[in-house]
């Protein structure tokens, strides 16, 4: 097995042809968007990327090149990692560079090593339904700032889903509201807290105030 750094080696080797067949296969968008790879994945869901260099062919990891295509090198021994979670994202900005410890420390942090695309989906209903970020974060055991990420189209970015910046109270959700305060005779309080909302927009909601359609 050929050794890594021996391989980002051969990196210097690439010709410009060969550096921009990368680039068009990147999907660049906004700044702070994740720019994703269009190109072929590993089983794994990371883009790779082949090169034949000299008689051989290499295959890369797309993040490992757009960090190297943006800093000239790839301190050695270290994984390129992403901010964003987001497998195919090539944007240079979403890319650091670590070590094993810390990127497995990340992951476990961030709760990440849980989440994939139909959980993000599945996290995006839920607060479209208007469970709260602290509640998706219980329901899930994934931490908030993970959700809110997801939320944001940050990581696990959904190019059709509009992020939620900030949380609405939709028809459904007002109509469930009246319906636990009348059927099942949940208090106020326990209502601000059950759907994380302050005492006096449960008391709109609950006079009609909010949503009565
Ligand atoms: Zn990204």
């Amino acid at each position: 097995m050929i050794n890594k750094s021996n391989k980002d080696n051969k990196l210097s080797f690439l010709t410009e042809k060969q550096i921009n067949d990368f680039w068009n296969k990147v999907n660049i968008s906004l700044k702070n968007e994740c720019w994703e790879w269009t190109g072929h994945l590993y089983h794994n869901g990371y883009g790779q990327k082949r090169y034949k260099l000299g008689k051989k062919t290499y295959t890369f990891k797309v993040n490992r090149l757009s960090y190297y295509f943006e800093h000239g090198k790839i301190p050695q021994g270290l994984l390129i990692c992403h901010h964003c979670d987001n497998k195919k994202c090539c944007n240079p900005s979403h890319l650091y560079a670590g070590t094993v410890k810390q990127n497995t420390r990340d992951y476990i942090e961030r709760g990440t090593n849980k989440i994939n695309m139909k959980i993000a989906n599945e996290i995006r209903e839920s607060a479209k339904l208007g469970l709260s970020i602290k509640d998706i974060s219980k329901k899930y055991n994934i931490n908030t700032c993970s959700i809110s990420q997801i939320l944001r189209n940050i990581s696990w970015k959904n190019y059709n889903f509009t992020p939620i910046t900030k949380r609405k109270i939709t028809f459904e959700l007002a109509s469930k509201i009246r319906l636990d305060y009348i059927t099942n005779d949940v208090s106020q309080k326990n209502l601000a807290q059950k759907y994380n909302f302050s005492r006096a927009t449960i008391c709109n909601i609950i006079n009609n105030k909010v949503h009565n359609e």
